[in-house]
């Protein structure tokens, strides 16, 4: 059974890892990409810090889980960017079980809703 939870953490760490690498390519490699799907998120954060904590808990999370250079220039624009699309929502929801406070508008009922 042990072995069994051991096999499933890690394979939650790995899906969290390669959509830490997708964030990070996305937004240094592919910013229009990037800006294009953010343009599709609706709602806000509601700074419960779980995507902060993806695999390990940023050391930038203060003791009440707040971002100590949230306001600074020197917080990484792959954190400025998230959520970037639907599949780093299910990333919050594999790593904490909890749902992020933003979510993703498909491009059709984006239309109806601008018209
Ligand atoms: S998981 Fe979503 S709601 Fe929570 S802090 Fe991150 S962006 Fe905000």
């Amino acid at each position: 059974m042990e072995t069994g939870n051991a096999i499933e953490q890690t394979k939650s760490e790995l899906v969290l890892l390669v959509g830490k690498l997708r964030r990070l390519c996305l937004t240094i490699l592919a910013p229009r990409k990037t800006r294009n799907r953010m343009q599709k998120r609706t709602s806000k954060c509601r700074q419960c810090a779980s995507c902060c904590k993806f695999i390990f808990r940023c050391p930038m999370l203060d003791e009440n889980n707040l971002c100590k250079i949230y306001h600074s220039r020197f917080r990484p624009l792959v954190c400025r960017k998230f959520p970037i699309d639907q599949r780093d929502l299910e990333d919050v929801y594999i790593s904490s079980g909890r749902r992020c406070g933003y979510s993703f508008i498909d491009t059709q009922s984006r239309q109806q809703r601008l018209h």
